[in-house]
């Protein structure tokens, strides 16, 4: 779409507001999946269309990825407000800025990711972490996501997007390439990283460690050959089961799994001072391993969130490598269905929302 700038909206004639360039209906509505309580499938809904308030931007969303956490929300495993829309891998247009809004115009292209505001006081916004401050706002969680025909988003927290990539590529970047990256930088100097659970975000993050002259290996569900043929296909090393001991020890090894038991399986396959890093927001229980497995230096971490520099750093790295995100399209009205696939487990790259 091509950009406009017309600052604020203006009404033209029969009654409709001119937007973004399009014209609309006055006293439009818009169009949202919305979770009303976990285990339920997603109700499409009917809402006025809101307006964004000070230094907020209003999008029409063109994309939205579908994450592992939309999931766990969906499921339960973590627990927010309700209602709730969510979808934190969103690409789409501004089409109305809230007062004091400079940083984008009408039309721009933006990506909204799962960070949609901190305090900005607290110790840790204060020591530059801002992905764990203690009051944050998170997209699809804590404030309306992109399941959705239009979002609202705080606009100091939304990225412009790199040209090299369609909306549809896009949006997986803003959350499996973005915390997978997060997760990499923790790996520090680690030439031979194992990746467990090869779906979306592994997808990205082996692109970016292979083109950074890492040796990726790839671990899958057992059985899972598809998944073990596409890493070997773009480039791992080595790929098999979660179980198998892969030719050498690693450096390091990222979770991306939410199977708890992974963690004792990746420590024990990564070398002195190997480090373990999980990635996502939940996993079941970790079981009991002998300290000697710990030894010798080796650590077990977490990654929580991203900060806003995560994201910029690792757009224009995405851009850099030509980063290909391989992605699934599927109608909104249909994001029941994507769950579903996701949580089957049978997914090659991610799966995207579009209108
Ligand atoms: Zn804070
Ligand atoms: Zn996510």
């Amino acid at each position: 779409m091509a950009i406009v700038g017309f600052g604020t909206p203006a009404t033209v004639g029969n009654g409709r507001k001119m937007i973004g360039g399009k014209a609309r209906p006055m006293g439009q509505t818009m169009i949202a999946m919305q979770l009303d309580a976990p285990g339920e499938p997603l109700r499409r809904v009917e809402r006025p269309m809101p307006e964004p308030g000070p230094g907020e931007i209003r999008v029409t969303v063109d994309a939205c990825g579908v994450c592992r956490t939309d999931l766990h929300i969906a499921d339960g495993d973590i627990r927010g407000p309700l209602p709730i829309v969510p979808g934190h891998e969103i690409v789409g247009r501004v089409d109305a800025k809230g007062v004091g809004v400079r940083r984008f115009r009408l039309g721009d292209r933006v990506g909204i990711a799962w960070l949609a505001g901190t305090c900005g006081t607290c110790s840790y916004c204060r020591d530059g972490r801002e992905n764990l401050c203690d009051n944050p706002v998170f997209t699809g969680f804590t404030r309306d996501g992109g399941f959705a025909s239009h979002c609202i988003a705080d606009a100091r927290y939304c990225f412009p997007l790199p040209d090299a990539f369609d909306d549809l590529h896009a949006a997986p970047l803003l959350c499996a390439g973005l915390i997978g990256y997060r997760a990499y930088r923790l790996t520090a100097e680690a030439r031979r990283i194992g990746l467990y659970g090869f779906g979306a975000a592994a997808h990205i993050l082996a692109q970016l460690a292979l083109a950074e002259g890492r040796t990726v290996i790839a671990f899958t569900r057992e059985g899972d050959s598809a998944g073990q043929d596409f890493a070997r296909h773009l480039g791992c090393q080595w790929a098999g089961s979660s179980i198998e001991d892969p030719p050498d020890l690693l450096d390091a090894a990222i979770i991306f799994a939410p199977v708890g038991a992974l963690v004792p399986e990746a420590l024990r396959r990564v070398r002195k001072r190997g480090r373990v890093v999980c990635a996502g927001i939940h996993m079941s229980d970790i079981p009991s391993f002998p300290y000697a497995d710990l030894w010798e230096e080796r650590s077990i971490m977490s990654v929580a969130n991203l900060t806003r520099a995560d994201g910029s750093d690792f757009l224009a790295l995405a851009a850099k490598y030509a980063i290909e995100t391989h992605v699934t399209p599927f109608p909104l009205r249909r994001a029941n269905a994507a769950l579903d696939l996701l949580r089957s487990g049978k997914v090659e790259g991610a799966l995207v929302l579009h209108p």
